[in-house]
């Protein structure tokens, strides 16, 4: 029997299992959630030229208060205009908010701080040197790395990758993922069980729990507890997918066959058994490109298993520099008894608590069957490995669900 390991050395085993898949070119637009494959870096300066922040009136400080007020020259510069001529003394220039500034300006009163007449423009204000001016590169220098390599891009990282003109962006693709149930007791969603059957939740759980990470993960029909069908299923692996996530058959129990027909059918056993609650009998296994990740059948279980590893396979294979579920830190509401010696993952919801930050309160949960108290967790509360008993008070690690 293949020695238990903890769950850090099990992630750090699948860390190194996942290559990132290839890049691909895609448009700016459709790059929401993807993993930049090559750091981007501006070929402009911004803001590239100086510029106004405020309709009004480009100026010299000193003419505002010495002598005659500045004098307008006739029209405008609009966003998009080019610069216009050098700011003689004594001028001011109707600039609007976006508009490249004449050179030799010092500041920029607002419009509705002016007073115009007869031509001439009186300030209500003394505006300082800079007031509402936005200097060329004052925010990055041309050539400046913007994002780089692993960020999975949020709507602010495509604003910066499309100021850079980095479009198309070069993202790794998306990973490939099938997911097949087993269990000869399994009927589907739309079908009403027989005596001795349930209905398959963990497939729609597990293609949701990717599509909830933008990867549509093909679901393949429920395989039996029989050697042919799981034969069959490790045979087909790897044809379209980087990876197969399975359910079930990986217990100690005489029907489960998914370790033992992964063998036979030339996976290399990566890891079998991890001291985790629940989740134990998780497997990892790799043929040539192909990763199978093998979480047990019951769905509390199913789920934690893919919080833990699932997700950090996903993103790895994604090239994410950051993979895994977010981990937030909260303090026990209330006192939490923990048995046996494994690193545990409980169901709990975490609870934003006004000035004392957040909070979270375990869920009274029957076992890893419980799926009514999984589905209204929020977060898990990570106990470490030998940690005993949890206070009230205590600070402790929570891995957030996905929702
Ligand atoms: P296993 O890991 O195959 O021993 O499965 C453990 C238990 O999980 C089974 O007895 C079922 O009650 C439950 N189970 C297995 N597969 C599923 C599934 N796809 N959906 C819901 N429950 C399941
Ligand atoms: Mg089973």
């Amino acid at each position: 029997m293949a020695p238990v390991i903890s769950v850090d050395e099990a992630r750090d085993i699948l860390r190194r299992a996942c290559a990132p898949a290839d890049a691909e070119c895609i448009p700016v637009t459709e790059a929401l959630h993807r993993v930049l494959a090559r750091d981007v870096r501006s070929d402009v300066a911004w803001p590239p030229f100086d510029t106004s922040a405020m309709d009004g009136y480009a100026v010299r400080i000193a003419d505002l208060s010495s002598g005659e007020a500045p004098e307008e020259r006739a029209g405008l510069v609009a966003a998009g205009d080019r610069p216009g001529e050098r700011l003689s003394p004594g001028e001011a220039v109707r600039v609007m908010t976006g508009a490249p500034i004449p050179e030799g300006t010092e500041a920029i009163v607002p419009v509705e701080d002016v007073r115009r007449e007869n031509g001439r423009i009186f300030a209500r204000i003394t505006p300082r040197a800079g007031d509402h001016i936005r200097r060329r590169a004052e925010i990055l220098p041309a050539g400046a790395t913007l994002l780089t390599r692993g960020t999975r891009l949020s709507p602010s990282d495509l604003a910066l990758a499309a100021l850079a003109g980095a479009d198309p962006i070069e993202v790794h693709r998306r990973a490939r993922v099938a997911i097949a149930v087993t269990g000869s007791e399994l009927v589907a969603a739309s079908a009403r069980p027989g005596p001795g059957q349930l209905r398959d939740s963990n497939g729609p759980m597990l293609a949701a729990l990717c599509a909830a990470r933008g990867v549509s993960a093909s679901l393949r029909v429920a395989v039996e507890d029989e050697d042919g069908a799981v034969r069959r299923l490790f045979a087909e692996a790897g044809e379209d997918e980087d990876l197969l996530i399975t359910s079930g058959g990986v217990s100690a129990g005489d029907l489960d066959l998914l370790p033992q027909e992964a063998r036979r059918s030339g996976f290399e056993m990566l890891f079998h058994r991890v001291a985790v609650r629940p989740g134990k009998p998780v497997a990892l296994g790799r043929r040539g490109r192909t990763l199978w990740l093998g979480l047990p059948g019951n769905p509390v279980s199913a789920s934690v298993c893919f919080h833990l590893f699932g997700r950090h396979a996903l993103d790895c294979l994604e090239g994410d520099a950051h993979p895994g579920p977010p981990v937030r830190r909260a303090r026990m509401a209330r006192d939490l008894a923990v048995r046996g010696e494994r690193e545990t993952y409980r169901d709990a919801i975490l609870e934003e608590d006004g000035d004392e930050g957040p909070r979270v309160s375990p869920s009274e949960s029957r076992g890893s069957h419980d799926l009514l108290a999984h589905a209204r967790a929020n977060v898990l509360i990570r106990v470490p490995a030998g940690a005993g008993n949890l206070r009230a008070g205590s600070p402790v690690d929570c891995v957030v669900l996905e929702r």
